[in-house]
């Protein structure tokens, strides 16, 4: 089941808030996501798309029913697991997160130190092949200062990718860029599904990049009440 549905969420509820503030966000979410696909979570702000995205990319714990994040349960799961669980995914915000104080190309390594692999040179090369990829190869010795936005977020991506990860989790991704700049950060998302089987979750409110999503799945009220694949 993991080798062809990295992510299978199964009556997730979420609740927030303690004692007489606690107040449920997230109803029965049951959800299969196929191994290679881009997956787009739509609905208003306040739906619950950041919550389910967080959730199934394990950086928040999983209270109530169950996530099977390649092959390993969240719920319950010990911190060792979520580390591990971690380490093969890759993340994208909003706010790309560069370091102000680091090149493109340090900013990028940073994507690889917390997976501790392979040596300093080779890890610098994956970096600046990365950089490639996204189209920055000439760029890589720039602080993000002289990087416009559009070239941060690629930055962001390449950082995320550099690892090889197996899902990628993105939330709102193409918010700061223009029409053309966030296109294309979807369209490398896109083929790295095809050409690698990568896996893509991403939360956003850009109509412009609907067309090219394999499934979209709406949100409201912590519900789903959309899903152009559903039953499966
Ligand atoms: P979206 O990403 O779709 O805008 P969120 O997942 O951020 O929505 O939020 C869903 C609901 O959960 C909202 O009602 C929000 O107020 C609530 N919520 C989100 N995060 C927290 C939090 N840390 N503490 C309390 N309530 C929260
Ligand atoms: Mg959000």
């Amino acid at each position: 089941m993991a080798e062809q549905y990295p992510i299978i969420v199964e009556h997730l509820d979420h609740w927030f808030g303690v004692g007489e503030a606690r107040k449920q966000a997230i109803f029965d979410i049951n959800l299969k996501i196929k191994k290679g696909s881009l997956t787009i979570l739509m609905g208003p702000s306040g739906s619950g798309k950041t919550t389910v995205l967080t959730l199934m990319g394990c950086l928040r714990d999983v209270m109530g029913g169950s996530v099977k994040l390649l092959g390993t349960e969240l719920n319950g799961a010990t911190e060792a697991q979520n580390v591990a669980a971690r380490r093969k995914l890759g993340f994208i915000f909003q706010a790309h997160n560069l370091h102000d104080s680091l090149t493109a190309t340090q900013n990028v390594l940073m994507g690889l130190q917390v997976h501790g692999a392979g040596q300093e040179a080779k890890q610098k090369q994956a970096a600046h092949h990365m950089l490639e990829l996204v189209g920055l190869g000439d760029r890589s010795s720039f602080l993000p200062a002289k990087l416009s936005g559009g070239q941060k977020q690629r930055v962001a991506v390449a950082r995320a990718l550099v690892s090889n990860p197996e899902v990628i989790f993105a939330d709102e991704p193409t918010a700061a860029l223009d029409k053309e700049s966030g296109l294309n950060v979807v369209k490398m998302l896109k083929e790295l599904g095809q050409t690698r089987g990568t896996t893509t979750v991403m939360v956003t409110h850009d109509n412009r990049i609907l067309d090219l999503a394999d499934r979209i799945i709406t949100l409201e009220e912590g519900r789903i009440v959309k899903d152009t694949e559903s039953g499966s």
